[in-house]
This record gives C-alpha cells, structure tokens and sequence, in this order.
C-alpha cells in the first residue's frame, strides 16, 4: 500500500458544491478514540457484513472517529463495483488495496485540508482492518455472481431468469410500462454439431451469446434459457421497439464471421417476441413468446416472429 502523491489541485466541482453548502452536511458527531481502540473495534464491526458496500460504509464512518475525512471512493472494476461516499475534496490519498497477493480495489480518500504524515500513518494501519473484511465481502459477491450465471455463454442463467423477469414484471405492472421478451434459438444447430464436433458447437453458441449481448444496451437482460435459446428480456419496451432489436438481433448473428478450418459457418437464429398483456403472468408471457419462435421456424427460419 503506498499512498499516491497529495494532490493540491484545485477542485471546481467540491468548490461549487462547498458553496452550496452541502460541506456542512458531513458527521462530526461520533466520539473521537485511540488508533488501538479503534484497529481492536474496526476488526470486530468489519465482520459483520458480508456486503462490500457496507463495509466501506461503516469504514468510512468509523475511520472519521480518527481522521476527519471529506469523501471516500472505492473501485474495483473486475466486480464491476463502484462506491462514493463523501463529497469530494482537494486533497486526495490513494491506496491499491491487496491481500495475499490478490488485487482488492483501489480506494481513495479525499478531503479539502492537506493530510498529514501522522494521518497517513494512522490511515494506513486502518486500512489493514479493512483487507480482510473486504476480501471476504468480495469472495461471497464473486460466488452469488457465478450461482446465477452460465459459464460457457457468460449470460445469466435459467435461476437468474426466472428471478429478473418476476422483478421485471412486477415493475412492469406497478408502473404501467410496457415489458417485451424475445426467445432466440440458433437455427439447425445439431448440424453444427453433427459436422464439426460439439466443441466447435460450443464456440458457436458463445459466438451468438457475445453478439447478443453486443447489440443490447443492458447485457444483464441476456439469458440462456435451454441447450442453444436465448431469452432477451427487454424493460419498458413497447411492442414496436421490441420487434426492432429483434430484427437487430437476427442481423448481428447473420453478421458473424465464424470460421472453421478457414469456412466460414453460417448462423442465423429464429426469434419470437412477446409483450406483456395487462394481468398476465410471467409464464403466459414466455408461453406466447415460444409460440411466436415456433412460428418462425415453421416459415423457414432466419426470422422473426410477434405474438398476436
Ligand atoms: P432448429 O433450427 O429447429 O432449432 O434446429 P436445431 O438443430 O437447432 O434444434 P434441435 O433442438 O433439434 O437441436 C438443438 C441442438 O443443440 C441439440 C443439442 O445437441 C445442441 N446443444 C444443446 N446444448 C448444447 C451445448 O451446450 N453445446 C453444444 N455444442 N451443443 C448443444
Ligand atoms: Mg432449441
Ligand atoms: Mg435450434
């Protein structure tokens, strides 16, 4: 852990906000401690959660027994995790946190008085509370994340599905917007498979899975709903809007340069889009979508169907 240089640039964004007076917001009323008392009560109140952003929560709150702070912001991009809280400040000390080895984020804190050495040191040994905490708190979210996701397509899987669409209906309903779904399958799959081994099947579907998911704004809405079909799920989408990201869709895996010992292998899938109906359930909702695919394939395929 080594601190980046304090930085003495003016901050124009904190200034307007000091101006404001949102600087009189922050918490002073937390009793002041000893660095030991403190090391000895961060450890034990840090084992208390397993949510990462809790952690830092309390760690900001408590570390503030010690040294007052301004802001403090914590990201680790492979978690796709983000957290600022604070806001904002001058004067800044960087940490690259890690643990065994083992890269947990980058944290900064930031405040509008020049930190010193003294409080860098205390800062420091403060944070050596935090690695473990936050390690743990970051195992557990990697492990909820693979339990719902499928590990060949990287798309969210059938438990995922099931959850996001009942949450995603229900906003749908509460809120009197309109919810679209749209079941994808690759066309003549099995002869894919059947001339070029199952291996290069599975490249296939990763293939499509990965041009799904690049054509769509939000790749969380991506799910693979058996051996080689999709469900898009597609939030506050009208009928008509749905059906043009499906036709966007049908193009993006057309557009597919797949080769196989230099040929290339054609893909292309059926669709079948579906939008939700007042009062129906999620169930009818998926049960039309498939009919529509069904009709799809049933008229040559490479195309795209709406449910009446
Ligand atoms: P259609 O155009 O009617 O959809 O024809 P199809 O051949 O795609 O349809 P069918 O449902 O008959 O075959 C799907 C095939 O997908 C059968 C199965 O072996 C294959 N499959 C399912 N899951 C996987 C997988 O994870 N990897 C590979 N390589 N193949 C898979
Ligand atoms: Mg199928
Ligand atoms: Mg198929």
């Amino acid at each position: 852990m080594a601190p980046h240089n304090q930085s003495n640039t003016i901050d124009f964004d904190a200034a307007k906000l000091q101006r404001l007076g949102y600087a009189s917001r922050i918490q002073k009323s937390l009793k002041p401690v000893s660095l030991a008392q403190l090391r000895q009560q961060l450890s034990l109140q840090l084992q208390t959660s397993l949510e990462a952003e809790r952690i830092l929560e309390l760690f900001y709150r408590e570390v503030q027994r010690l040294v007052p702070l301004g802001a403090l912001s914590y990201q680790l991009a492979s978690c796709d995790l983000r957290l600022d809280l604070g806001e904002r400040g001058n004067h800044s000390a960087g940490y690259r946190l890690s643990h065994a080895g083992e890269y947990l984020g980058e944290l900064t804190f930031r405040r509008n008085q020049r930190f010193s050495e003294d409080e860098l040191g205390q800062l420091e040994s403060l944070l050596a509370s935090l690695l473990f905490p936050l390690r743990n708190a970051l195992l557990y979210r990697a492990a909820l994340q693979s339990a719902l996701r499928d590990p060949l397509t990287e798309t969210g899987n059938r438990v995922a599905m099931s959850q996001t669409l009942k949450r995603e209906v229900d906003i749908a309903r509460r809120s009197l917007q309109p919810l679209s779904v749209l079941m994808v399958d690759i066309d003549h799959f099995k002869q894919i498979n059947d001339s070029h081994g199952h291996s290069i099947g599975d490249e296939a579907l990763k293939a499509v899975a990965t041009a799904l998911k690049d054509s769509l704004r939000n790749v969380d809405m991506v799910f693979r709903y058996g051996g080689e079909e999709f469900m898009v799920l597609l939030s506050n989408t009208s009928r008509e809007a749905a059906s043009m990201v499906g036709e966007r869709l049908r193009m993006a895996v057309m557009g597919i340069q797949y080769l196989v010992e230099n040929r290339a292998i054609e893909l292309s899938v059926s669709l079948g889009c579906a939008s939700l109906l007042p009062g129906e359930s999620m169930e009818s909702l998926l049960r039309r979508a498939d009919s529509a695919l069904y009709v799809s394939k049933r008229e040559g395929r490479n195309r795209l169907s709406m449910a009446g």
